[in-house]
């Protein structure tokens, strides 16, 4: 009996010896294996682009999930697309992370159920907290920590944003000092809210700013683009979106099926975003949005994220995204257009986040004025963010 006893304390400790040897290198096994980098940097651009890409004020991108990784983010990395001090090469003024709470195993863009979950083993063996492994709304909790542990370790380099005056004090700041950076938080697919109305209220008091009710499979509150049902807006997901528009939090519209967007349209008081997208009139899939829904989102004083990954602009590389760009500009206006990359979204990227300024070279080549390109960039996200930010 003491021997069993003996041998069961040796297995345990064994056990959670490998489990805490896992928890320190699975995170970057999983992080390479899922985010590919096309062209690693440095990156060869026009003195032109160069200049003005540093002489932007304001560069900033509307999607990317590196908090999904369990990436160390104040510390620069040889893989993966973005962390603070890249951002601070690129001259980047803010990015939004965005959270990403469950995804199906087999994941794709045509049919997905919300009967499996991805995400959750790699949650376990990365050593996450006990109580993000089976609640969703922990999850998004637990990735919110951590991106605001990173602004408290980061010794005044890196700031998150949340509210207007946040984000006028910061821009002060970078007056001072181009070498900091900042970020906002969003989450993909409000099944992030278990269900329950009053967790808008705990995602918010944790930082989040930004929600798409949908992400790769149809939830509570409606359809996705990529799920079954390609149904619309449900009675619970029109009270969240009122809910949320009353605090100020901005509605992403991103991977909502078409139905789901008409009925989002038709109730929304405020001006809404789509955080990364491609276009239909480039690249005509059930990912991508049509000339209708960019005018409607435009009409609501909306900015549209342009991604750069092949299914949203046919091809990952700086040609393609400055041809949807310029697509979407010319059917919306100019002040409607920023980048939404989708960095660090299982996504094969043409390039770093120290990779923009290729398409500035890009759009330049198109005849985009020095201004033009400045509201791209990053001018209209600073515009938006502060009239919309509570
Ligand atoms: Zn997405």
């Amino acid at each position: 009996m003491k021997n069993t006893l003996k041998i069961g304390i040796k297995i345990l400790v064994l056990l959670l010896l490998i489990y805490f040897a896992a928890s320190r290198f699975l995170p970057s096994v999983i992080d390479k294996k899922y985010n590919h980098i096309i062209e690693k940097p440095p990156y060869t651009v026009s003195l032109k682009a160069r200049q003005l890409n540093d002489s932007l004020d304001f560069i900033a991108d509307l999607h990317c999930d590196a908090l999904l990784w369990n990436r160390d983010l104040l510390k620069e990395h040889d893989f993966g697309a973005v962390d603070i001090p890249r951002m601070i090469k690129a001259n980047e003024a803010l990015q939004a992370f965005t959270i990403v709470t469950k995804v199906p195993k087999g994941i794709n863009f045509d049919k997905n159920t919300d009967e499996t979950d991805a995400v959750m083993l790699p949650y376990i063996l990365e050593g996450r907290p006990l109580k993000s492994w089976f609640n969703l709304t922990q999850r998004a909790i637990s990735q919110c920590d951590d991106l605001n542990k990173f602004a408290a370790k980061s010794k005044g380099t890196f700031y998150v944003i949340k509210s207007k005056s946040g984000l006028q004090k910061y821009l002060k700041k970078r007056q001072q000092n181009k070498h900091i950076t900042a970020g906002f938080l969003g989450i993909e697919g409000m099944h992030a809210l278990s269900g329950k109305l009053s967790n808008i209220d705990v995602l918010y008091n944790a930082g989040v700013r930004m929600m798409s009710p949908v992400h790769f499979f149809d939830n509570k509150l409606g359809s996705s683009a990529h799920g079954v049902l390609h149904g619309g807006l449900s009675e619970f997901g029109k009270k969240v979106i009122k809910k949320m528009q009353a605090k100020n939090m901005i509605l992403d519209v991103a991977h909502s099926s078409e139905k789901m967007l008409d009925d989002i349209l038709a109730i929304s008081t405020k001006p809404i975003l789509s955080s990364h997208t491609g276009v239909k009139g480039i690249y005509n899939n059930g990912r991508n949005l049509s000339d209708a829904h960019l005018i409607g989102i435009a009409n609501t004083g909306g900015i549209v994220g342009i991604a750069f990954f092949d299914k949203a602009i046919k091809k990952a590389d700086a040609f393609h995204i400055a041809q949807s760009i310029k697509y979407t500009v010319d059917l919306i206006g100019v002040e409607h257009v920023a980048l939404g990359s989708d960095f660090d979204g299982a996504i094969t990227a043409p390039f770093d986040v120290t990779g923009l300024p290729l398409i500035i070279d890009e759009l330049l080549k198109l005849g985009f004025t020095p201004q033009q390109i400045g509201l791209v960039m990053g001018g209209n996200v600073k515009r938006f963010l502060l009239e919309n930010l509570p």
